[in-house]
């Protein structure tokens, strides 16, 4: 791999509210080796960024790369073999809009992660949850009230969003299960859902004894519970339980957001998900029953961001997109942007994001060791976050662990 200078370099990683000056940042071997005002370097091809932005490449922390559907139940049935090959199309596409990392809460197993890792196909970096943990008639229970067919308790297809467990030794066993499969964290599902036919948003998912018995099962095996949520007695309850990465939390109020903040967890606002249901689900195949549950969260989602900032609550980026819908992926960053200043947005996706990740300095940064994951973009997305939106078309250069996926002349 040959070594990059990249010369001239106004860096935004989302730590200031202004553009840096202009700096050099050098890349070998995958890594970034230096950044300083001026650097030489013989052995290593110079790339004149002319002034252009610089930011470690996106971090979406919240996507379900196997969604090919918006019709999760139907997504479930689907072969794996369709399954596979279609969420390697919807990655390749989140990497050509700079996000050069991604968690999945839901769905990617192990095989998906190492078909990314491999690079035949260009893919983010995929963190993943392996399959989401949900009760009978949860979020993720898509058999309706009129079927009452056991759930499968393994070989889950690739396009399922997530598994049926109840009680403490289910829950147990099921989060071990998730573990052993290669799971970096475990998902579950805490509150009603959109997406799925017989929860309306108020019902809790899951009693005390099951949140606290998969919160020790995670924090046995290194890790955190992440928890789809939408209510504030929702939200207060599983982080008393210990629930570190809190999805969505669109009607948090703020003293849950605070006592959320005291306990150093973390929230995945998913704004832009409700935004394109609306205008756009019923068309791309989202059931009825569901459209009829979206202005209750989607109403109150901008509220929430002012409430979770005010209360110091840090926010990863998500956008938590189904189908075609994925295509607005990036227009979290504008909707955001209307309620809080666009280093802030821009933060959530690089280093607060790193931080869920628990990728601190590998990742989400411009720092000498950390993966040489860079996105260059045309003009200053601190003073119009759009220009991170249109599918990358002002991203001119996108590099993840040092090799261009994307390279455009600079002139
Ligand atoms: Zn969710
Ligand atoms: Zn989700």
């Amino acid at each position: 791999m040959t070594a990059l200078l990249f010369t001239n370099a106004r860096i935004v990683d989302g730590t200031a509210p202004e553009r840096g000056a202009p700096m050099d940042v050098l890349v070998e071997a995958g890594r970034i080796r230096e950044v300083a005002p001026k650097i030489t370097s013989a052995a290593a091809e110079t790339v004149d960024l002319g002034g252009r932005t610089l930011m470690p490449g996106l971090i979406d922390a919240h996507v379900h790369t196997i969604a090919c559907l918006a019709d999760l139940g139907a997504n479930a049935k689907l072969p794996d073999s369709l399954v596979t090959v279609r969420a390697m199309k919807l990655m390749g596409e989140m990497l050509m809009r700079g996000f050069t990392t991604v968690r999945d809460v839901g769905g990617a197993d192990h095989g998906l992660k190492v078909a990314a890792a491999e690079g035949f196909f260009p893919a983010p970096r995929l963190n993943i949850s392996g399959k989401a943990l949900s009760q009978t008639g949860g979020h993720c229970d898509f058999r309706g009230p009129y079927d009452d067919r056991e759930t499968i308790k393994t070989g889950f297809a690739l396009g399922a969003l997530g598994r049926v467990c109840d009680g403490v030794p289910e829950m147990r066993k099921a989060a071990r299960e998730e573990i052993k499969g290669g799971a970096q964290f475990i998902k579950i599902m805490a509150n009603g859902g959109v997406a799925s036919p017989t929860d309306p948003i108020h019902f809790l998912g899951f009693a005390r004894e099951e949140l606290l018995a998969v919160v020790e099962e995670a924090e046995n095996a290194g890790t955190y519970v992440s928890a789809h949520l939408y209510t504030d007695a929702a939200i207060r309850r599983a982080v008393e339980c210990g629930v570190h990465s809190l999805e969505h939390c669109n009607l948090i109020q703020a003293e849950t957001a605070k006592f959320a903040a005291a306990q150093g967890a973390i929230a995945v606002p998913t704004l832009v998900t409700y935004d394109k249901l609306s205008s756009e689900g019923a068309a791309m195949g989202f059931p009825a029953n569901s459209v009829a549950k979206i202005d209750s969260v989607r109403l109150a989602g901008m509220e929430s961001i002012a409430i979770m900032r005010e209360a110091g609550l840090p926010m990863a980026y998500g956008s938590d997109l189904l189908g075609q819908m994925h295509r607005h992926q990036s227009e979290e960053f504008v909707l955001r942007g209307q309620v809080m200043p666009a280093h802030e947005v821009i933060a959530a996706a690089t280093f607060i994001a790193a931080r869920l990740l628990r990728m601190e300095g590998q990742i989400g940064c411009i720092a000498p060791g950390a993966f040489a994951d860079l996105v260059v973009v045309d003009g200053d997305p601190l003073a119009d976050l759009a220009l991170l939106t249109h599918q990358g078309r002002h991203m001119p250069i996108i590099l993840q662990g040092g090799a261009f996926v994307k390279r455009t002349a600079l002139n």
